[in-house]
């Protein structure tokens, strides 16, 4: 390691606290650095490469060091660097992205809310929610209802919304107002049909909702495909039954978009691979690859209207944030929007989804894999835990192998995640999985 890395090392350990890391494991190993990036690429200051399988946080689709992304935030950056979208003001940019977003989603909707992160459009979202209920006389109806192993941010309320123990129990979260039912995991060979599965689904959801008074329960929200909690593809028909019990009750449904949204799943958004009739979309992360941070909150008629009535009589919907709708990072949206259309980068996830999921399903027939899961170009595969071992040993320690061998995927539990840049090409998968197959061979040995 030379002077200027190992500086960078030190100075890190010194004064950086990160997010989802072991800080004292920090102290000890400091920290993997990436200093530039390139294609489906990431290298570190001695010039190692390895593949992003991760695509990042689930997000790069364009793949890194974009040209005309670049040029898009320069030009953006030199005529109008900042302004904010409070109090009526608007710029070409931001308005061209709303335009643009209402113009690709997939069911009608009617206006567009810009928020900085996914967390921030989760928690916009409920609070959506909330001032819907107060305009239309009925202020019980605020509650909401998540699903245990969902992902759905950190801040306060988005991680109340969230179903993972490490998001709530150091926190005391979640909130009183948001419950949550099943996790949509059926698993094949279990002495449950996948019907039958999904119907138990759908009965603990109404059964929660009729135990809490339908008139207590504003929305539902839900990914369409479960990234952080361990890439979870719901079974056939669990989409059709769960909005069935939501439209027996009135209830708002939330797809949290911002994994899936923009062609992850092999369609535009989740919501067309499961036919989902959200009436509240969210989306981030592949909105601009994440070259800038950006999110947006996407509502309906159901939702908007009355929060127009609702801002007309008692005073303006009072949430927004310094950043919201930033010309810079709308500018390289729209600009990462119409690359994922012109290059087609949709129809090449549809094109590798094939190979991608013969892939895994190969490796899961390997001795100590438990199960793959796929739908377009998001997957795991799950360990079978190791008798004595803590739940999530194997997962960590396979994950740093892949890593030594140039390849980086999360470790969810037992379950590695791979969410490659939607850019990837056929040959890059196969040495994806070659990569997989080798230290598989010698994992465990
Ligand atoms: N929703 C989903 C489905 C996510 O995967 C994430 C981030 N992984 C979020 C929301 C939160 O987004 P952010 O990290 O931008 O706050």
């Amino acid at each position: 390691m030379n002077d200027q890395i190992a500086r960078i090392s030190d100075i890190d350990v010194a004064h950086h606290l990160h997010s989802y890391t072991d800080a004292r494991r920090h102290e000890n190993e400091g920290p993997l650095q990436i200093s530039r990036a390139e294609g489906i690429y990431v290298f570190d200051p001695e010039g190692r490469r390895y593949i992003e399988g991760m695509a990042g946080l689930w997000s790069v689709a364009v793949g890194f060091s974009e040209a005309r992304l670049l040029r898009a935030a320069a030009e953006q950056m030199a005529v109008l660097p900042y302004y904010h979208t409070f109090t009526g003001r608007t710029n070409a940019a931001v308005a061209k992205l709303a335009e643009k977003l209402i113009s690709i989603a997939p069911v009608p909707m009617s206006k567009v809310l810009f928020t900085n992160s996914g967390s921030e459009a989760n928690d916009t979202a409920i609070k959506l929610v909330w001032y819907r209920a107060n305009a239309l006389g009925m202020p019980k109806k605020k509650k909401v209802i998540s699903r245990l192993k969902a992902y759905h941010g950190v801040t306060a309320l988005s991680a109340s919304l969230t179903g993972l123990p490490n998001n709530h129990l150091s926190f005391d979260l979640p909130f009183d107002c948001i419950l949550h039912t099943l996790t949509p995991h059926y698993r094949a060979g279990s002495n449950e049909t996948e019907e039958a599965f999904v119907q138990r689904c759908a009965a603990e959801l109404e059964a929660l909702i009729l135990r809490e008074g339908p008139e207590t329960i504003g929305a539902f929200i839900g990914e369409p495909v479960m990234g952080a909690g361990g890439v979870i593809v719901p079974p056939t028909g669990y989409w059709k039954a769960m909005q069935d019990v939501l439209a027996r009750h009135d209830i708002l449904l939330i797809a949290d978009e911002v994994i899936c949204g923009f062609g992850r799943t092999g369609s535009m958004f989740g919501r067309e691979t499961y036919d989902i009739r959200p009436d509240i979309m969210t989306v981030s992360k592949q909105l601009s690859s994440s070259y800038q941070p950006i999110a947006a909150v996407l509502v309906n008629d159901r939702v908007y209207q009355p929060i127009a009535d609702e801002s007309h009589r008692i005073g303006v919907f009072g949430h927004g944030y310094t950043a919201s709708g930033h010309p810079v990072a709308a500018a390289v949206a729209l600009e990462n929007l119409r690359i994922i259309e012109a290059d087609r980068l949709v129809e090449n996830v549809q094109a590798l989804a094939p190979l991608f999921g013969a892939c895994l399903d190969e490796l899961a027939t390997r001795p100590g894999v438990f199960e793959s899961r796929s739908v377009g170009l998001i997957g795991a595969l799950e360990f079978e835990p190791r008798d004595g071992q803590a739940q999530g040993v194997i997962g960590t320690q396979f994950s740093r192998a892949l890593l030594e061998s140039g390849l980086i995927c999360r470790s969810i539990g037992d379950a590695i995640a791979l969410c490659p840049p939607m850019i990837i090409t056929e040959d890059q998968i196969k040495v994806i999985f070659d990569t997989f197959a080798q230290c598989l061979d010698t994992f465990g040995q």
